[in-house]
Formats: C-alpha cells, sequence, structure tokens
C-alpha cells in the first residue's frame, strides 16, 4: 500500500502556540545565561542524592509527607501548599486548571515566557500592560486594565529579565482590585529579595505564590518547585495536578535542602556582593543596567547586542541576549555568579566592550 498516512491534526489552540527552544546547548561555560546557582547544590542534597537505593527507585513517589515538610517551612497548612515539577508546571497547571475562554491572563511585561507560552494552549487571552522604558513594575496601568474578564494576574517578582519588584502594598493592592481572579506571584528569584507575601495566603483569598529550587538551592535539574495558595483553590489545582510528577529523587532532596541553611545564606551572600561588583564594572565602563533585586542584570548593550553575546561567550562566559522580549531590544541579560565568577565575567566584559568599542565612550 502506498498511501500516505495524514498525521493527527493538534487542536487549532496549539497549531498556534509559538515554538519555545531555549538556546540549552554545549553550556560548558560560565554560565550566566539561564539564572541558575552557577555552581553547586548544597552538600547534603549531594549525599541524600548518593544514598538513595536501586529499590527506593522502585517505588512511585510520595508526596504528601515532602508537602508538610515544605508548608511548615513556609508558615502555611499542608493542603494549601502543592508540590510541582518545577514552577513551569505550577504555572501550566495552574493555567489549565482555571483559565477558560474569555478569560484574561493580565501580565505585566516584559516576564517569564513561559506565562504565555502555557496561556497560549488555554482559549484564554492575553493581556500584556507595557513597562516603561524604566522598566518598572507598571502598577497604576495594570490596576486600569483589570477588566470582569481577568482571570489570573501573573506577576513574577522579582521580574525577569529585568529585575524589578512590586512592592507588598501593590500586590495586596492588586488582589483586592481583582477579587474574581487570581494573583500569582512567582517568587521563583525571592532569596536574592528577601521580601515574600507568601505569609499572606489564606488571608488574601485570591492570592497564590510560586517557588522554585532551581534557583538560589541549585537544583534546576531535580524540576522542584511548588504553588501555594487558599485551599479552596489548591484543591482544584490538585484535580489537575499529576500526583506523580515530581520524582523521588526531587522528594528527597527538598528536606536537606531547606535545613542546610548555612549553604543557602552563603550562596546568596555571595550573589549579592558578586553583583555589587558586576554593577560597578557595569558603571566603570559606561553600560545602562536596570535596577535589580534577583540574580542577573540586565544591560543595555545596543544593536551590537548579538556580537557581544558571541564574544563573550568566546571569552568564556554565557549570556542572555533578551532582545526578542517586548521593549528589550539589544539588552542583554546576564546572571550573576560568585564573586570569584564574577571576576572572570568583568574581564570578559571589559575586554569584549574594548573590542567592540561599546560603553560610555561610544555614546
Ligand atoms: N519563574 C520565573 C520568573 C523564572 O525566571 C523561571 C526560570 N527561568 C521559572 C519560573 C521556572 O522555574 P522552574 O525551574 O522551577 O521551572
Amino acid at each position: 500500500m502506498t498511501e500516505r498516512a495524514v498525521s493527527p491534526a493538534p487542536r487549532a489552540r496549539v497549531q498556534a502556540m509559538k515554538e519555545y527552544h531555549p538556546p540549552l546547548g554545549s553550556r560548558s561555560l560560565l554560565r550566566l545565561d539561564f539564572n541558575e546557582n552557577t555552581l553547586a547544590c548544597s552538600p547534603r542534597v549531594r549525599e541524600v542524592l548518593g544514598s538513595i537505593s536501586a529499590g527506593a527507585l522502585t517505588l512511585y513517589p510520595e508526596r504528601e509527607p515532602i508537602e508538610a515538610i515544605v508548608a511548615a517551612h513556609l508558615g502555611c497548612e499542608p493542603v494549601q501548599v502543592a508540590l510541582t515539577n518545577g514552577v513551569d508546571e505550577a504555572i501550566h497547571v495552574l493555567f489549565e486548571t482555571f483559565l477558560e475562554a474569555g478569560d484574561e491572563l493580565l501580565l505585566p511585561v516584559p516576564t517569564y515566557t513561559m506565562y504565555e507560552v502555557y496561556a497560549s494552549a488555554t482559549d484564554a487571552r492575553v493581556v500584556a500592560v507595557h513597562a516603561a522604558d524604566d522598566l518598572q513594575f507598571p502598577f497604576e496601568r495594570l490596576l486600569e486594565a483589570i477588566t470582569a474578564k481577568t482571570k489570573i494576574v501573573a506577576i513574577a517578582n522579582p521580574n525577569s529579565p529585568s529585575g524589578c519588584v512590586a512592592t507588598r502594598a501593590q500586590l495586596v493592592a492588586i488582589a483586592e482590585r481583582a477579587p474574581h481572579a487570581i494573583v500569582l506571584v512567582d517568587e521563583a528569584y525571592f532569596h536574592f529579595h528577601g521580601e515574600t507575601v507568601v505569609d499572606l495566603i489564606g488571608t488574601v483569598p485570591n492570592l497564590v505564590v510560586a517557588r522554585t529550587f532551581s534557583k538560589a538551592y541549585g537544583l534546576a535539574g531535580l524540576r522542584l518547585g511548588l504553588l501555594a495558595g487558599p485551599i479552596e483553590l489548591m484543591r482544584w489545582v490538585r484535580r489537575v495536578l499529576s500526583p506523580y510528577s515530581v520524582n523521588s529523587l526531587a522528594l528527597a532532596c527538598l528536606a536537606p535542602a531547606l535545613e542546610d541553611t548555612d549553604y543557602l545564606d552563603w550562596y546568596v551572600h555571595e550573589v549579592l556582593e558578586a553583583r555589587a561588583d558586576f554593577e560597578a564594572a557595569l558603571d566603570r565602563v559606561g553600560l545602562r543596567r536596570w535596577p535589580t533585586r534577583a540574580n542577573f542584570v540586565l544591560v543595555e548593550i545596543g544593536p551590537r547586542h548579538a556580537e557581544f553575546v558571541d564574544r563573550m561567550r568566546t571569552d568564556g562566559v554565557l549570556v542572555r541576549d533578551r532582545s526578542s522580549d517586548p521593549g528589550c531590544n539589544g539588552r542583554v541579560r546576564i546572571t550573576i555568579g560568585t564573586r570569584e565568577q564574577m571576576q572572570q565575567a568583568i574581564a570578559a566584559l571589559n575586554e569584549t566592550v574594548a573590542a567592540l568599542g561599546l560603553g560610555a565612550n561610544d555614546k
């Protein structure tokens, strides 16, 4: 038979989705491109991983006891917390649970790409509120954009790629202005900022918070995140969430990761010191940067952004061109690692700026 098979078409929504391929290939250089921990996880986590038996891997993962541990850590009830396969799954499941035709997802942009990707698989409409040139949180305009159709407002705090933050008062005001919507506060970079609204869970009835173990904890490879929110909302999320999406290795690592506060404090302190060093270096060469409360900084490179990224790579440092983000043409995001790593990054920066004739002297 030579009849050609007709492959089944995906849903129209899926056909319209944009492809998203993060540039992950060949990352053996200094990784300042994905806002991960640039060094290692806690040695205690490493020990636990090494001690997992072959027999333990034959069991399906049991998340509830571990959810109780993380809930206690956050000061929540276990029923208010769901562990997820990274925050990406948390976003995906939240959107699948709540967004339907006619709903609006309200997003301050630029922001984390996956909100739009997962929203585009639903029948909801994305309403983007553009930040001004200063890339500060567009609070007033976000409030004005709330309508009766707003179903979710997703706010990364600190935001990526800008590093800007919303205040607690602003987040509460948004939740109050949109009582019919969920306000998702994505605290992926919480540890570098130090401020949270997790204590308001249950008090603010439409507030949901996401956290990840991919950043400060250094466990991006394990895929471990969480969603915390009021019981009434979380019970619907649990209907959609796979009971097994967080694997047993990740579950085994959660408690030691939380317990090793010395490691976490050391890493965060290291990044904050290194961030100040790197910001000073950017100022010396005269490149514009945006104020940041996260483990990365957005830098204005201008029309030669692609050459900048290539030249930094030649010098052993991976950085991330954010030019395709709304309002970010010519801007590059640079993750902050340890002080020693950022000395290498500063040397590469100085060399690249001189080679391309960028910086203050060029303007
Ligand atoms: N939220 C934000 C704001 C992020 O920047 C990222 C990672 N780049 C994520 C969520 C995804 O985190 P995870 O690795 O837990 O899926």
